[in-house]
This record gives structure tokens, C-alpha cells and sequence, in this order.
């Protein structure tokens, strides 16, 4: 066979799974459907002089991971501040730097901007925790497990330990709360709460009255590195093409615009992959970067599964509830500089969550707002992949509208200074990215789907019911979010072998 394993998917975890194994000597091909490499990780050009990063505003991988594949990056821009827009002109400026922030909260809460430094270490703290569970494999419960698989979990627990006494209460209670109680057992200011809770429930579909959100505040504040994005100069792309090169240089090949109709398996073995074009390509070894629901249900096929595996398949939790609209402004946007959030209540981030619940576009949606330049980039929160009463082809305007309309409120002048938009509904994450339902972790992140439960109870250790295959994107223990940990996992759990 010309190659060692086969990766499906050239997102950020398919570059990173592959580099790790062709860091070992394998002949690896990573195949994409789309016609650039990065996945969830691209800067894309929306026509003369527009040009953004298409999906998620900024993008650390772990810095180990970077060490380990010897990635030559891009340094991230200087952190800048986190606006939270609360109506009527009123904002609250969180900075990066704790006592400048402190100064600004002081404004709303004496009380809450003592605590502040003490909240950042905590969430720091707590962000390390998570990040060294993304990093810990998982023991394969509730199926039987050999003694030596729970010991990466009691190193963990002694991770946790080490937190101390009340730091590890705090961070495992944390994880089951809503955003709104967790921010209510630290702060008095509701303005404070808000922008701690935006930021909980930013790319997940819950709201701040969800229980889990404490997590999700951990798990972003993880992926972010804090509150606001450091945006990546010349675009988030430029990670990926450093991924692809150093890939190239380690012999590893990357064909795009070949897309994978299906995993060949033979007596319950994945031999190769077979492409939309007809072609077969074989190999002993195919890691699927692609969300676990569509590789293991269309790819793979129910017909190949264990029946009770197929249905538990098919009960991976995807909803997808974020769009995007960018805008090419006349440069006169108005707009502060950082990472804004129309957040002006909890209970306004609730409603908003609520018509999603409904299958309906939020109309005072939640916005996460990031500039450059003269582009304005809008993550507009809650737009459902499922619509009750319209399809996206006659929504997509309406989502337009309301994005550019609700940032218009809070920063009157911006609707004047747009010239063009680009519009990615989550029927187009589907369609152009490869998301199934547009969920963008490819599963949500709920507290049912984490750890040991990622992507299916039993089965948190990339292997699958096929021998030989095994997934490596954000769908598995270690993803979502661009970390690349979910691809390290994976690609560390077939050196095993
Ligand atoms: C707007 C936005 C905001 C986000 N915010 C957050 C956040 O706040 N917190 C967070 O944790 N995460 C967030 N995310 C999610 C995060 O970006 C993803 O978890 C991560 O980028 C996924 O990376 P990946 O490499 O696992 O998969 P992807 O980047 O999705 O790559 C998978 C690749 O597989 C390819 N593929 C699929 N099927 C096939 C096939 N049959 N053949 C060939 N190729 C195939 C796809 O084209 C794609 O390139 C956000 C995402 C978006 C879009």
C-alpha cells in the first residue's frame, strides 16, 4: 500500500493527527473535501478587497503541540479588550490587564471589582484543570476497564487535588451550574454577570440558565485564553498552512478537493476509502476528522455497526444554532476596538436562547463582534439549524438584517458605513464546511458529551467497532475548539497499538 493511514479531513485535528504520525516515519495522506485546507481554520476571500476569518475569530493550539510538531506561527495580536454593549450607550470595558478591568468594574460594583483578580486566577486555574483533562485519556466506562487505563485518570484527580481544597470544589461544582448561578456565587453587578455569561454560552446551543454553562464558561475561557479573541495577523488561515508545510516536510501529502463517499471495511476491518470520484485508496489505517455522527453513520454505514453502537450513533446530540455575517464597512464603522458582545441582560441572553428552543431566529440575538480593519465580523447567536417556519434560503436575509440592525442599536452610525455582507447560515456550515446540522464542535458540548463521553459512552478512546479506524476531530475527548488536542489524542492512541 502507498500509504500508512489515511486522514478524512484537513481541519485543524486531521493536520495535527497527521503530522504527529508522520512524525513517526508513516506515509500519511490527508484528504479534503473543500478546496483549501483548514477546515473550521480558514481566512477566506468574499470578493475584492473582502476578506475575513470565515468562521472562529482567533485560535490557539496548545502550545505543546506547537513544541512537538515544531510549527513556525504567527504571533497572536495583543490582547484587547472585551466590550460588553448593554444598551442605551452604556458599556463595559473589561481589559486583559486585571487592574485596568478592576477600575472599569468598580464603576458598576465596588465589591465585585475587589473579587475581580481573584475570579481571573480562579478561571485560570480551572481553565489549566480542563486543559490537562483534554490531554488525559479517558478510561473506556462503563465497559470494563483494565486497572492500568484508570491511571492517566488518577493522575488527573490528583491534578484536581492540587488545586486545593476549595478551588476543587469550586471547579467541579462549577461544571454542572448555569453560567447565571456560578457568576451569582461571585458577583453582585448584573452587568458583570452578563459578560461572564456571554461568554459562556458563546458557539453552544444553551443559554445562561442552562446547567452545564459553568462548563462551557471553562471550556471557552480555555479555548480563548480569557474573555476576549487575539486575533491571528494576516488570519487565523496562516496556522493551517503552517500545519500543511510542516506536514509536507515530513513526507505527509494533502489532496484537496477530494471528498471521502465512503470507509471501505472488510470483515469488520477499515481497509481504505473510497472517493466521491470512484477512487479507492487503500490503507491499513483511516483516522476521520470528520464529526463521528457522519463518519460512522454515512461513511461507515449502520449496515457495518453493531445494531446497539448504530443507535447510539444516531443519538450524538448536534445543534447547530450560530451564523455569521461579515461585513465590509467604509471604514467609518464607529465601532471600539476588541472583541464587543451585544449582551445586555442575562435575562436578554435567555431570551434569546429561548427561541431557538423554538426553531426560531432570535430577534434580539446575542452578538459577538470582532473588527479588522474595515471588516466587521458578527457571530450572531441564536440562529437554529432546524427553522419551524421558514427554510434558510428566505432566511438568510432576516438573520442579515437583524445582525446589522442589533449592532446598529448599540453603535449607531455602523448600518451607514456597510457596503457588502457575507451571510454563512448554519444550513451553509452544513453544506460548504462539512458540519452536519451546523453544530460547530461536531457535537455539542453538554455534560452528557464530555470526557469519558465523548462521542459515545465507552467508546472516549478515538477507537471505533471497525478495526484499524478511528476519529480525530473535535467530536472526540479533547475537542471542540481549535486546540489541536482532540488530533494529539487520537494520533497518540494509534502509536499505542
Ligand atoms: C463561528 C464559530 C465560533 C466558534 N466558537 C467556538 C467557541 O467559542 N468554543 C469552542 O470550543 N469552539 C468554537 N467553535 C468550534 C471550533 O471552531 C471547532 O471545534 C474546531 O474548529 C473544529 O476543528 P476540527 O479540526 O476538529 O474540524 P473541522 O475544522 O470542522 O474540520 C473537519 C474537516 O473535515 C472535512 N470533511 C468532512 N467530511 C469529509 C469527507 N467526507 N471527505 C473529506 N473531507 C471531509 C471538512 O470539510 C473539514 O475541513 C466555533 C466555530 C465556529 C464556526
Amino acid at each position: 500500500m502507498a500509504y500508512d493511514a489515511i486522514i478524512i479531513g484537513a481541519g485543524h485535528n486531521g493536520l495535527v493527527a497527521a503530522n504527529y504520525l508522520a512524525k513517526t516515519g508513516r506515509k500519511v495522506l490527508v484528504l479534503e473535501r473543500r478546496g483549501i485546507a483548514g477546515g473550521q481554520l480558514v481566512t477566506e476571500s468574499f470578493g475584492d478587497g473582502f476578506s475575513a476569518d470565515s468562521l472562529h475569530a482567533s485560535a490557539h493550539l496548545r502550545p505543546d503541540i506547537v513544541r512537538d510538531l515544531g510549527l513556525n506561527l504567527p504571533a497572536a495580536s495583543a490582547r484587547s479588550p472585551y466590550v460588553c454593549l448593554l444598551g442605551d450607550g452604556k458599556r463595559l470595558t473589561i481589559d486583559a490587564d486585571p487592574a485596568r478591568a478592576q477600575a472599569t468594574i468598580r464603576e458598576f460594583s465596588a465589591h465585585d471589582a475587589e473579587r475581580w483578580p481573584e475570579f481571573v486566577a480562579f478561571m485560570e486555574r480551572a481553565a489549566a484543570f480542563l486543559d490537562a483533562a483534554y490531554r488525559t485519556p479517558m478510561p473506556r466506562l462503563p465497559h470494563f476497564a483494565p486497572v492500568r487505563e484508570g491511571l492517566p485518570l488518577a493522575g488527573l484527580l490528583w491534578k484536581l487535588r492540587r488545586l486545593g481544597g476549595r478551588d476543587m470544589f469550586r471547579c467541579v461544582r462549577a461544571m454542572s451550574m448555569s453560567a447565571e448561578e456560578f457568576t451569582d456565587n461571585w458577583f453582585e453587578s448584573d452587568t458583570l454577570r452578563t459578560a461572564i455569561s456571554a461568554l459562556a454560552i458563546h458557539g453552544v446551543t444553551l443559554g445562561p440558565m442552562s446547567a452545564g454553562t459553568g462548563f462551557t464558561l471553562m471550556h471557552n475561557w480555555l479555548n480563548r485564553g480569557g474573555f476576549a479573541h487575539r486575533p491571528v495577523a494576516n488570519g487565523i488561515g496562516t496556522i493551517a498552512v503552517a500545519l500543511v508545510d510542516a506536514l509536507k516536510a515530513r513526507g505527509g501529502e494533502v489532496r484537496t478537493s477530494v471528498e471521502v463517499q465512503s470507509i471501505i471495511v472488510d470483515r469488520e476491518r477499515a481497509t481504505g476509502v473510497r472517493l466521491v470520484s470512484g477512487e479507492e485508496i487503500p490503507a491499513p489505517l483511516i483516522l476521520s476528522a470528520a464529526d463521528p455522527r457522519h463518519t460512522l453513520l454515512k461513511l461507515v454505514g449502520a449496515a457495518e455497526l453493531p445494531p446497539e453502537f448504530v443507535w447510539q450513533a444516531q443519538s450524538i446530540k448536534l445543534r447547530g444554532c450560530v451564523a455569521k455575517v461579515h461585513v465590509q464597512t467604509n471604514g467609518q464603522h464607529g465601532l471600539p476596538a476588541g472583541t464587543l458582545a451585544v449582551a445586555p441582560s442575562i435575562r436578554y441572553l435567555e431570551r434569546a436562547y429561548d427561541a431557538a428552543k423554538y426553531g426560531e431566529i432570535s430577534k434580539e440575538p446575542y452578538l459577538e463582534v470582532t473588527t479588522n480593519g474595515n471588516i466587521v465580523s458578527i457571530h450572531f447567536q441564536f440562529a437554529p439549524y432546524a427553522l419551524r417556519n421558514s427554510d434558510w434560503n428566505a432566511a438568510n436575509s432576516i438573520v442579515e438584517q437583524r445582525a446589522i440592525d442589533t449592532l446598529d442599536a448599540h453603535c449607531p452610525g455602523f448600518k451607514a458605513s456597510v457596503k457588502r455582507t457575507q451571510v454563512i447560515t448554519p444550513r451553509d456550515l452544513e453544506s460548504t464546511y462539512g458540519l452536519s446540522e451546523g453544530d460547530l464542535s461536531h457535537g455539542q458540548l453538554i455534560l452528557d458529551q464530555i470526557f469519558f463521553m465523548r462521542p459515545l459512552p465507552g467508546w472516549s478512546k478515538h477507537a471505533t467497532p471497525v478495526a484499524g479506524l478511528f476519529l480525530c476531530g473535535s467530536g472526540v475527548h479533547g475537542g471542540g475548539g481549535i486546540s489541536g488536542a482532540s488530533g494529539r489524542n487520537a494520533a497518540k492512541a494509534v502509536m499505542r497499538l
